[in-house]
């Protein structure tokens, strides 16, 4: 076995790896750019190394500068995670000239599987069923047109060189095709430096189930199951899964074995993953074979109780596998959700900021030591702590979110809990998304095809839920609480004392929130039996039970409310495990201090667009009071009312664009 590894990654795998190579007494290398100077994975290491600025190209793509780290630092074997340098055939070889192992497979095996077209065209001569299509040389549009034609519509164009979902084009009619081979061609160049493309059919429903596969340089070859990813966006995984609901068998020997074959016939050395489209009637075609440890292998882990980066470091020291197929079994079940830091409202764009404040659900998290051979119900991979940053330079995924269960039902039951513990503020993430995914009636009904997400819209996106008293209670205590004349007394909580102390208190306070566009006051007001709470028609006696940093127990009118109130600057977060509500909070000495600044007038802080106007001619309003809501920047600003006084005239209409400085409204006061 080695004694020290360098790890070729960053983020989550990083970790992962790390976790790993601790437990067999492995030391460890990190490496990283000057974004991840403080980052989790280099604090994890025994040992680190900078190989250059933020962006990827200058820094974990560079081959050479990760080379002379292992050297420099003794490392005898590199593990390069996934992505990144993970299928460079040129650093395989690179390390295998410098005398170091490549955690991987044979550089020959990578390059045969590089390209898709290549990659089919072996598996057809080791008999891989392959999907109908056309994935030779020829690349002349009308060859490639006739080609779709004899094909039959829909058929879908792949970069041959392609990965990550990019460069795939559904092409529905013959009118389409050159169109969307020419978009095709011109995104394969961008993305991988090359144009050429294949044709396929284009399934309808299909699920995407893959296979594990390892092998060993003694030529021993096993698979360890399959994993359903049906469940995608964009072509991209979201939640995976193991085992394939409604597998049988049959089929799993059937696909497995197609996989040891695939492998075989590429002189396949250590993990790799055979990817099948399937239709719903269980016939499967061979799709392209990735050759590393994929970012789902977790849910294999689960359910096979090995721990495949051990496995990994195994075969590359020359070991063999540590069992062989008749002694593999399946275990339970497992699920794996992807935390992105994106906005599922906005097409999944990506979101960076720092993550202010991160709790994660009670994990036997997968820290340094821990045995993914020992199933926990919760395990958490995550590249990040609280406080650091989602940077633009890499990929979005915060961490992976991995559970197990007897079956199914529980593993979901797992899922759709550890969904509601999970706290994320500061960036926008996917969190309320998948939890509403694993609820779903298809997902949990184990309804699976690629298409499930678009095809269930309306449950996945529904329309926002107004906060709720509750979520407004928790939200105006935790802003009374939170003032400094609270905090800074230190004279307890006023909301349990009966002796009329209020401090400087007054009688009654009014907060102005924004839920969504709408505009929600809230009143505070002191009376001698207690505190109430008045929110439009309803109100409630409350007191807080208790007060524990940002966590919150309130009775309210004798229930209890329990939520976690983070005050973001202007931001509101209220999690009640039900649901993460965001509520934007006026606060009326800031905006009044802002107004007066301008001698009254209402402008506009920055070019921007207007998205609502809370306020109408001649309304009555009170100072701090909400008028309207303009967005700049991708973000919102409030604009509010100076002081009290009456709305004379609105000069725009919502949707409207305006310019920085431009009056917005008219104000008497
Ligand atoms: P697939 O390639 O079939 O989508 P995976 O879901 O395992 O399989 O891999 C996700 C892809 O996203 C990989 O091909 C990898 O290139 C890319 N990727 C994911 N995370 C990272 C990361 N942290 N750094 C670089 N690339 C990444
Ligand atoms: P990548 O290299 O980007 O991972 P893949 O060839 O693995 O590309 O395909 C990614 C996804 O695209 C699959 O998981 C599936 O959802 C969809 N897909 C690929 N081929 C087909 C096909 N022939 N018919 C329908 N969907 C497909
Ligand atoms: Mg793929």
């Amino acid at each position: 076995m080695f004694t020290k590894i360098l790890i070729a990654n960053r983020g989550e795998i990083a970790c992962r790896v790390a976790a790993t190579a601790r437990r067999m007494g492995v030391k460890t290398v990190a490496v990283y750019s000057e974004a991840d100077v403080d980052a989790r994975h280099v604090a994890l290491c025994d040992e680190s190394v900078p190989v250059g600025p933020s962006a990827a190209r200058e820094s974990y793509l560079r081959a050479d500068k990760i080379i002379a780290a292992a050297l420099a630092t003794g490392a005898q074997a590199v593990h390069p995670g996934y992505g990144f340098l993970s299928e460079n055939a040129g650093f395989a070889q690179a390390c295998a000239d410098a005398g170091i192992s490549f955690i991987g497979p044979p550089a020959s095996a990578i390059d045969a599987m590089g390209s898709k077209s290549a990659a089919k065209t072996l598996m057809e001569k080791a008999g891989v069923p392959l999907v109908p299509g056309y994935h030779g040389e020829e690349q002349d549009p009308d060859f490639l047109q006739a080609e779709a034609d004899r094909i039959g519509y829909p058929v879908l164009l792949k970069a041959s060189a392609g990965g990550g979902g990019k460069g795939m084009r559904i092409v529905e009619s013959s009118e389409d095709l050159k169109a969307a081979l020419a978009s095709c061609k011109r995104e394969a160049t961008s993305s991988f430096g090359d144009d050429k493309v294949l044709i396929e059919k284009y399934l309808t429903r299909p699920r995407h189930i893959e296979i594990q596969v390892f092998a060993d340089s003694q030529g021993n070859c096993v698979y360890l199951f399959e994993r359903d990813c049906s469940v995608q966006r964009r072509h991209q995984k979201v939640l995976e899964e193991a085992p394939a609901p409604g597998m049988t068998e049959e089929r799993r020997r059937a696909m497995g074995e197609a996989a040891v074959a695939a492998a075989r016939a590429v002189g396949y050395v250590g993990a790799g993953t055979v990817e099948f489209i399937a239709n719903q009637d269980g016939s499967f075609y061979f799709m392209e074979m990735n050759t590393r440890l994929q970012v789902e292998h977790p849910v294999t882990e689960m359910i096979t109780g090995q721990d495949l980066v051990e496995w990994q470091l195994r075969v590359a020291s020359g070991e063999a596998l540590p069992l062989r197929q008749d002694q593999l079994r399946i275990n339970g079940h497992a699920l794996e959700a992807r935390i992105y830091a994106e906005n599922p409202d906005n097409n999944f764009l990506p979101s960076i900021g720092r993550l202010r404040h991160l709790r994660m659900p009670e994990a036997v998290s997968f820290s340094l030591g821990d045995n993914p051979a020992h199933p926990a119900a919760v395990r958490i991979d995550s590249g990040v702590r609280a406080g650091d940053a989602i940077s633009p330079f890499y990929d979005p995924m915060i961490a992976k979110l991995i559970v197990w269960g007897c079956d199914r039902e529980e593993a979901l039951a797992q899922m759709a809990s550890a969904l509601s513990h999970y706290q994320v503020v500061g960036l926008m993430s996917n969190i309320a998304f998948l939890k509403r995914l694993v609820e779903s009636p298809p997902f949990a009904g184990a309804d699976l095809d690629t298409g499930l997400i678009e095809r269930n819209q309306d449950v996945l996106f529904p329309a926002p839920q107004p906060a709720g008293f509750d979520v407004l209670a928790l939200a105006a205590v935790a802003l009374v609480l939170s003032e400094p004349r609270y905090v800074a007394s230190g004279a307890g909580d006023p909301w349990a004392r009966a002796d009329g102390w209020r401090m400087n208190m007054p009688l009654r306070r009014r907060f102005h929130f924004i839920d969504h566009a709408s505009p929600l006051d809230v009143a505070v007001s002191y009376r001698s039996q207690g505190w109430l709470i008045e929110q439009g028609a309803a109100a409630a006696q409350a007191s807080v039970v208790r007060h524990d940093g940002s966590d919150y127990a309130i009775r309210l009118d004798g229930r209890l409310v329990r939520g976690t109130v983070v005050i973001d600057g202007e931001d509101v977060h209220v999690f009640t495990g039900e649901r993460h509500a965001l509520l934007r909070y006026i606060d009326p000495l800031l905006h009044a201090g802002e107004a007066e600044d301008e001698g009254g007038r209402l402008t506009a802080p920055m070019p921007g667009k207007i998205v609502a106007i809370l306020v109408s001619k001649d309304e009555a309003v009170l100072k701090g009071a909400p008028l309207l809501i303009m967005e700049a920047m991708k973000m919102e600003h409030t604009i509010a009312a100076p002081r009290d006084g009456v709305v004379q005239e609105l000069l725009y209409a919502t949707g409207d664009q305006v310019e920085e400085g431009v009056q917005l409204l008219s104000f008497q006061a």
